[in-house]
């Protein structure tokens, strides 16, 4: 059983204010969805967590199973656990698939160990039946050209094949067709587990119509303002968030 527990997080972007005092815990085997208006700090938050350079921590703390993660490096974050699924990943032109995750499980062994080719092709063709993903897919290079729904496909084979204890998901804004969507969805659904504690952060109910969470938090303004069950998300996509925006000023 892991934790990540968020303190008090306070991020900035340069002088800017974005993340004001976040808290939030999460253990292995929950779905914790992370929903609210844009430009609450959704992404930052989770940019933050996983060691993105350009974000600055300016206040509390972010515990790996009761250990802080904030003075490791981004990789090293990585390997402690973490996995930041992006919301807009990169392309690396020249690279496939099937050799970036072969990079990526290497990097995780520990130094002078060799990954042995036959057991990552067998495990890696393992994790693409149980995601049904084609075996030609990983002969391509990573990102480029792809569809929105490929570049999740991608994703989440790297989220299978590095299984992390922890999966920041940023599946905000635009650029998620039903299709994408699903694969998401049906990824997340294969690979949810006592192993496993997920954050998604997600604008859509039709997501967490597939994905049923655990635990539904509403961020506004830089914090977590409300946090529900399943029904809070029901309750958002009918009434909006007006209506939490008038408890908080009612408070
Ligand atoms: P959300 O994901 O909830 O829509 P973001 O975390 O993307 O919100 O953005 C929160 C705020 O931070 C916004 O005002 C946005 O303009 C600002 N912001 C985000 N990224 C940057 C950046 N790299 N440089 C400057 N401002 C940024
Ligand atoms: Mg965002």
């Amino acid at each position: 059983m892991s934790s990540l527990e968020i303190k008090d997080l306070h991020v900035a972007i340069g002088e800017k204010k974005i993340v004001k005092g976040l808290s939030l815990n999460i253990r292995s085997g929950e779905v914790h969805a992370v929903m609210g208006p844009n430009g609450t700090g959704k992404s930052t938050f989770a940019k933050a967590i996983a060691g993105h350079p350009d974000y600055t921590i300016t206040g509390g703390d972010v515990l790996l199973d009761g250990k802080s993660i904030l003075e490791l490096e981004a990789d090293e974050r990585a390997r402690a656990g973490l996995f930041l699924a992006f919301q807009y990943p990169s392309e690396i032109p020249g690279v496939s698939i099937a050799n970036f995750l072969r990079a990526a499980v290497q990097a995780r062994l520990a130094e002078g160990e060799e990954l042995d080719a036959t057991a990552y092709y067998k495990r890696l063709y393992g994790k693409m039946d149980l995601l049904k993903i084609d075996r030609k897919f990983t002969s391509r290079s990573v990102n480029e050209g792809f569809s929105g729904g490929e570049k999740k496909r991608c994703e989440i084979l790297q989220m299978a094949m590095l299984e992390p204890k922890f999966a920041l998901m940023d599946e905000t804004d635009s650029g998620l067709d039903i299709d994408a969507l699903r694969i998401v969805a049906d990824g997340v659904t294969a690979m949810r587990g006592a192993n496993l504690g997920i954050l998604m952060i997600t604008h859509y109910q039709r997501l967490l119509d597939y994905i049923v969470p655990d635990f539904v938090h509403v961020m506004y303004d830089g914090r977590i303002v409300k946090s529900g069950d399943k029904s809070l998300a029901l309750e958002l996509e009918a009434k909006g968030y007006d209506w939490v925006k008038k408890e908080l000023a009612l408070a």
